[in-house]
């Protein structure tokens, strides 16, 4: 049931993520399953590259801002530049700290992001904005930079840097506009110098978020197929290791059980064989078919009793076998008395396709080494003794041997 949803919703998913790729738009969001799984895969890489690519982008801001502040603007605000050098670094190594994180929520991580590149912006307008002295245009293209910087330096999502442009470019102006020193006609060549070295970055954003959402999109495909051909390989596998009729263990399976049990330097456990008592007469009273629904209710009733361990198997026809590593003689005795309860409850009116059909059981044990071939031997001699005693009974190879 869950393998069959999962299926689907991978199915799906495949579609989608092929409907993506033909597209030819120029959006940047998927349809919202798989723009989720998108941020789900990206996660991991893009909080492990936002948290060096922050940090090391705030070293440089740092070490370029004091650079330019003490070698190229004629009278530098100092309270306001320390805010800026300083209390810019501190707000985004708190929030790298707290936030960039692939367990954090995407939005809470991107917010975060945007959050850091937006106190970088906006604090290297204020000490312009404030300056007691008059503004030079050198002044007001120096503060457009850290825009430009931020655009080309942080991988911020093609939304979010168009969003930081917006805002940014309208403090920018507001900037332009609100200081009395700088001439109206002067005006228009810092905002229009802001535009010019800022759209190609966006424009170059959106670019490289296109191609490496297609990139993932190609590698998505490529695993959900293999991720398929896996499922179809283990469904295949278990199909031929599993008995059409029953869908209990088939021989193969128990072949394969029965030799590593064996390969074993000193195998310790004990085989039981089940044979069900008359069952060409059931056949021939009830049908075949009813006789396949009696296999199948015996073989219910005979994995409704077994530990979970323990390896039941159709041995083939109307027999099953039972693998019981570590079990002694005594303990698969009584494990053999359980199945054959199982099967035919005392003193109970039994109901189903089985009802009224016994079996009977040999038990062997191994204890040190011994062939498969030998271990189903015993297991079958004890058989043949169950049958001759009467059969809905169990009969161990000790048994055999003292009788
Ligand atoms: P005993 O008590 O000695 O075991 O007698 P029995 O009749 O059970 O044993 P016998 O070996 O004579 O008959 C086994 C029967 O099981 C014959 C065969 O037709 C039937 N059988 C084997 N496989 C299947 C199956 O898949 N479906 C059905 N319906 N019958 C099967
Ligand atoms: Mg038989
Ligand atoms: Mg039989």
């Amino acid at each position: 049931m869950a393998a069959g949803k999962e299926a689907s919703a991978s199915a799906s998913l495949r579609s989608l993520a092929r409907r993506a790729l033909d597209g030819r738009g120029v959006g940047l969001c998927f349809p919202p399953p798989l723009e989720i799984r998108y941020r789900q895969d990206e996660a991991p890489d893009r909080a492990r590259h936002q948290r060096v690519i922050v940090r090391a982008a705030l070293l440089l801001y740092a070490a370029i801002g004091l650079a330019i502040n003490l070698t190229v603007v004629a009278h530098p605000a100092w309270p306001l530049i320390i805010l800026q050098l300083v209390g810019v670094p501190a707000l985004v190594v708190l929030l790298v700290h707290r936030f960039f994180r692939a367990d954090t929520p995407d939005a809470a991580r991107e917010a975060a992001l945007f959050v850091c590149c937006l106190a970088a912006v906006l604090c290297a307008l204020l000490p312009v904005y404030a300056r007691p002295t008059p503004v030079t245009t050198e002044d007001l293209v120096l503060a457009a930079l850290p825009l430009n910087f931020v655009l080309m330096f942080i991988r911020l999502r093609f939304r979010a840097a168009a969003a930081l442009l917006i805002l940014s470019l309208s403090a920018y102006v507001l900037m332009v506009f609100l200081r009395p020193d700088i001439a109206g006609t002067a005006k228009a060549f810092p905002i229009v110098f802001m535009l010019i070295i800022c759209l190609p970055p966006l424009v170059g954003i959106h670019a490289l978020e296109r191609a490496s959402r297609r990139l993932y999109l190609h590698g998505l495909l490529q695993r959900l197929d293999y991720e398929r051909i896996a499922a179809e390989n283990a469904t295949l596998a278990n199909l031929t290791l599993t008995d059409a009729l029953t869908g209990v263990a088939n021989r193969r399976r128990l072949d394969q059980a029965l030799q590593s049990f064996c390969a074993a330097t000193e195998p310790h456990g004990a085989l039981l064989l089940l044979d069900i008592d008359g069952f060409k007469a059931f056949n021939d009273r009830h049908g075949h078919l009813a006789g396949d629904a009696c296999l199948r209710d015996v073989a219910r009733r005979l994995a409704g009793a077994v530990d979970r361990h323990d390896l039941l198997a159709r041995f083939g026809g109307e027999e099953f076998a039972v693998l019981l590593p570590e079990a002694t003689l005594a303990e698969a005795v009584a494990v053999a008395e359980r199945l054959r309860l199982a099967v035919a409850p005392q003193g109970m009116t039994a109901t189903g396709p089985a009802a009224g059909v016994t079996v009977s059981i040999g038990v062997a044990e191994a204890r040190g080494p011994i062939t498969s071939a030998r271990f189903v031997e015993q297991a079958d001699s004890a058989l043949y003794v169950a049958k001759r005693s009467g059969r809905n009974c169990v009969r161990s190879a000790e048994f055999e041997q003292a009788a």
